[in-house]
């Protein structure tokens, strides 16, 4: 199967296979017509998005979006973005449509970017938990915009992982996840982007604020708007801050097994420490190459140093690695805070609880 990690893979047979409930679907024309089918009739099915898999469910029916929530067992505060096929079907969804966000809708629509808007009357309690804002994404995956269109409404898509675990990017995470849980799975592969949408607050007329950082970074936002303003808590321990702009920041977040520390270092103190504090169950999280240079030490490879693209692709299959191979602690090199690094540290150092040491 196409971006399967190695922990397992799907002999597809037949046409279509039913595994217990869960449906797995291809993206050939008549499985994305059956996902529509199901979605239509208020059943969920994970679909690939270009950021990581999204579990939908139409967005305009309460009961099937509260269905979300129980599958992946998600917090009943922490609202879910709604994916549309095009541009036009915002209208209906939204109250206003600021100059800002359209700015920032002609820059980086269709992509990884959630708008947070004012919502319309239309948008069920049950998607925005009772705020009065709604996250909206235009996605640029072909096969995630066939299954909107096949469902012909929009879809509400929250990451298709147990809540808490790390996002799936490819089909054979959410079978570990949500097999017999949900209706359908559709695999389209795995995804380019790796890391959840950027999330920026866009509902009135102020500077555009980031709520959470993705593949489209502050500064990009910056060079279309003038200027961006970063939440605090994308870096910072929101208990510790306490205000809560998006719910989705105060949540435990994308947590393997293993306890994670990161290292913020050069190369050479980070080999120093690591093979100092060397200790049956340890691993090392490092950039691609380094590996091999830490003595005997077993460690998994996130990404190039330089690359964040590289880095989101693969930061999360990682973490699902380290959990299947059993290890209890890993010392993780810690990338870079600009472009977007950002994105990758924002889910390391939940990952890690924010732990972190300084050499
Ligand atoms: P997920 O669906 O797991 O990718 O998480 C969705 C993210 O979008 C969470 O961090 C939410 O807090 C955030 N989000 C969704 N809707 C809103 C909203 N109306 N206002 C602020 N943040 C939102
Ligand atoms: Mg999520």
């Amino acid at each position: 199967m196409p971006g399967a990690s190695g922990a397992f893979c799907f002999e597809r047979e037949a046409d279509l296979f039913m595994l217990d409930e869960t449906l797995m679907l291809s993206s050939g024309d008549d499985d994305i017509a059956r996902a529509g089918e199901i979605l239509k009739n208020g059943g969920l099915v994970a679909i690939p998005t270009e950021t990581v898999y999204g579990l939908a469910a139409n967005a305009l029916d309460g009961t099937a979006v509260r269905a979300i929530f129980e599958a992946k067992g998600r917090p009943q505060d922490n609202p879910l973005i709604v994916h549309i096929s095009s541009l036009d079907q915002i209208d209906g969804l939204v109250s206003r449509f600021p100059e800002t966000a359209r700015a920032l809708a002609d820059a980086f629509w269709p992509g990884p970017m959630t708008l947070v808007l004012p919502k319309s009357a239309i948008i069920p309690d049950e998607v925005t938990c009772g705020l009065d804002t709604v996250g909206i994404r235009f996605p640029k995956s072909e096969c995630a915009r066939r299954i909107i269109d096949a469902a012909g409404v929009p879809l509400a898509a929250p990451s298709a992982n147990t809540s808490g675990k790390p996002s799936p990017t490819c089909a054979a995470h959410v079978f570990d996840d949500m097999f017999g849980r949900i209706d359908a799975i559709v695999d389209g592969g795995e995804c380019s982007v790796g890391v959840e949408s950027t999330v920026v607050y866009a509902a009135d007329d102020g500077d555009p604020i980031l709520l959470r950082p993705g593949g489209i970074s502050a500064e990009m936002i910056a060079g279309v708007c003038g200027s961006c303003k970063i939440d605090e808590n994308i870096t910072s321990d929101m208990e510790a801050t306490g205000a809560v702009m998006s719910p989705g920041m105060k949540h435990k977040h994308y947590s393997p097994n293993a306890k994670i520390t990161l290292i913020e270092s050069d190369f050479d103190a980070y080999k120093d420490y690591v093979e100092k504090n060397m200790a049956p169950g340890t691993a090392a999280l490092c950039f691609d190459g380094e590996g091999q240079r830490l003595c005997g030490i077993p460690y998994f490879e996130y990404g190039a140093v330089d690359d964040p693209k590289s880095q989101c692709r693969k930061v999360f299959s990682m973490l699902r690695r380290l959990d299947k191979a059993g290890v209890d602690a890993v010392y993780a090199r810690c990338p870079r805070r600009d472009g977007e690094h950002l994105a990758v540290y924002n889910r390391l150092i939940r990952a890690a609880a924010f732990r972190k040491i300084k050499l």
